[in-house]
This record gives C-alpha cells, sequence and structure tokens, in this order.
C-alpha cells in the first residue's frame, strides 16, 4: 500500500528529562554519583524518603531551569512552587515525586530546527523542575530466585522535564528537536544529555489523523528510545502501525509502549 502519510497526518509532542549539570542532588547535600557508582553510596535521610527529613532546594538547579527558559525565549513566573505526584512504586521511597504542576519555571518557549523540508519552529508548553527516582535491578540469587534491588544513588538527581506542543508532524522533525535540545543542553552548561547514559530521556507522544480535519487522534506514548536514530525510527514505526490499523477499522487505544531497538518495533507496556 502507498505512504500512509498520503492518507494521515501525524501529530507528535516529545517530553524531554535532562539530568541538570550540578554537583548536588535536588533537595539534599548528597553528590551526583558517577555511573560507575557502588549502589546506595550516595544517600541520606533526605534522598531516601526517611520521615521527617526536610528537603532544602538546590539553588543551582533553578538556576539551570531559568537559563534554560531565556535559551528557548520562554516565560518565567512570578512565583512557582512544587507539588507531590503520588504514587506508589519501589523506586519511590516517599511514594511520591516532588515536582512541579501548575507553575513551572518556564512556560511557552519555542525552538527553531533546519530539516530537509526546510525550518520549523517547535512550541514548546514548559520546562519544570523534579526530582529523579531510585532504580532497581532485577536480578537472580545464587540459588535461582528472582530478586529485586533497589539502587537509591539516583533517588532525587536533579531533572528537568520540557514538554513540547503537538506541533511536530514527521518523525525527521522530532529527531532535529531532540538533536537541537541536547546540542543547547550543552552550550548553555545545563545538562551533559547524553543519551546513553541516560542523562537526556526522550518520550514521543504520537498520533494520527485523517488529512485534512482537525481533531487530534487517541495518542499512544513511546518510551525507551537509547538514541537519535531510535527515536526517527520509532516514531516511524508508529506512525505505520497506528495507519494501519485505522485502514482495517481498528480502534486504537491510549497506552504506553516501550521501543526494542533489536526487533525495530514498539511494544505494549501498559
Ligand atoms: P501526560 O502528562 O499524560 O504525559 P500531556 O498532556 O502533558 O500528558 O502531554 C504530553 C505530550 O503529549 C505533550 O508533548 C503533548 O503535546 C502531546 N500530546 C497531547 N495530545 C496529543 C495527541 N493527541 N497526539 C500526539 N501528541 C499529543
Ligand atoms: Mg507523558
Ligand atoms: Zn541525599
Amino acid at each position: 500500500t502507498a505512504d500512509p502519510l498520503t492518507r494521515y497526518e501525524a501529530v507528535i509532542g516529545i517530553e524531554i528529562h535532562c539530568q541538570l549539570r550540578t554537583v548536588t542532588k535536588m533537595f539534599c547535600s548528597c553528590s551526583v554519583p558517577d555511573d560507575g557508582a557502588e549502589p546506595n553510596t550516595h544517600v541520606c535521610p533526605v534522598c531516601l524518603g526517611l520521615p521527617g527529613a526536610l528537603p532544602v532546594i538546590n539553588r543551582r538547579a533553578v538556576e539551570l531551569v531559568l537559563l534554560t527558559g531565556m535559551a528557548i525565549e520562554a516565560t518565567t513566573p512570578d512565583a512557582t512552587r512544587w507539588d507531590r505526584k503520588n504514587y506508589f512504586y519501589p523506586d519511590l521511597p516517599k511514594g511520591y515525586q516532588i515536582s512541579q504542576y501548575d507553575l513551572p519555571l518556564a512556560a511557552a518557549g519555542r525552538l527553531a530546527i533546519e530539516t530537509s523540508d526546510g525550518p520549523f519552529v517547535v512550541g514548546i508548553t514548559r520546562a519544570h523542575l523534579e526530582e529523579d527516582t531510585a532504580k532497581l535491578v532485577h536480578a537472580s540469587g545464587d540459588d535461582g530466585r528472582k530478586v529485586s534491588l533497589v539502587d537509591f544513588n539516583r533517588s532525587g538527581v536533579p531533572l528537568m522535564e520540557i514538554v513540547t506542543e503537538p506541533d511536530i508532524r514527521t518523525a525527521e522533525q522530532a529527531r532535529r528537536y531532540a538533536e537541537e535540545l541536547q546540542l543547547l543542553m550543552r552550550s548553555i552548561g545545563a545538562s551533559d544529555a547524553d543519551m546513553e547514559r541516560g542523562q537526556m530521556r526522550v518520550e514521543a507522544n504520537v498520533s494520527l489523523r485523517p488529512r485534512g480535519t482537525e481533531p487530534f487522534g487517541t495518542r499512544v506514548e513511546v518510551k525507551n528510545m537509547n538514541s537519535f536514530r531510535s527515536v526517527e525510527r520509532a516514531i516511524q514505526y508508529e506512525i505505520a502501525r497506528q495507519a494501519a490499523a485505522l485502514d482495517a477499522g481498528e480502534p486504537l487505544r491510549q497506552e504506553t509502549r516501550g521501543w526494542a531497538d533489536d526487533r525495530g518495533e514498539t511494544y505494549h507496556m501498559r
């Protein structure tokens, strides 16, 4: 069959988490560990979420998000605040993540990119500050039993989440946006933004609509892309998969899918 993009238009929004370039964590004085650090060596009552521990804001992390806001021509609020994102999972010792909901440190920005179709401007909805979670390691013990281990070194590391408007229309634009954002992060010194090392994590929200129509279709969120190339490939795959489903009259469901780079396909996560 013909290219699905002759019949459908893709609507894409990107969420990117960047690990900020700070010496210490978001709400405590633990140092941000290097990649090879021994598990649970950079922890304290605050980032372990122990009862009664009080968070103290990392000034540098706030400055780096404000700097990013200026670089993307965003507006800065007169006041800001923190919000609790409640969920229960072993990687989140407090039972909630400290994040920003309705007063992010940067709002309504943009980033200009070049693509093979010419220049393009991606609207950026917001950039806010939050804390990273711990890391779960699933392993087998000596007796073969399955165990899950928790490394709290990453717990409380400063993260900036940057969310775009649903402005992006092609997989290439999405890849170029991520590449340009990495360049920006590095040039202003906000983040090392190395995708392979998990310092920059890209998630793509993808939906299709028949060309010439306005309403957005059902969106699918795609995670686990470890390179710029996989961002482009995962979105291309998702566009083709969704077009085939729509052509077959199958309704799409809103879901989170992962990208399996070796198989070159997305799979249902939740
Ligand atoms: P959530 O917090 O559940 O991830 P958001 O409303 O913050 O949801 O949206 C996340 C991203 O999805 C944003 O980048 C937004 O532009 C994009 N998005 C929203 N609706 C759609 C859609 N129908 N198709 C594609 N992307 C979408
Ligand atoms: Mg999301
Ligand atoms: Zn700590």
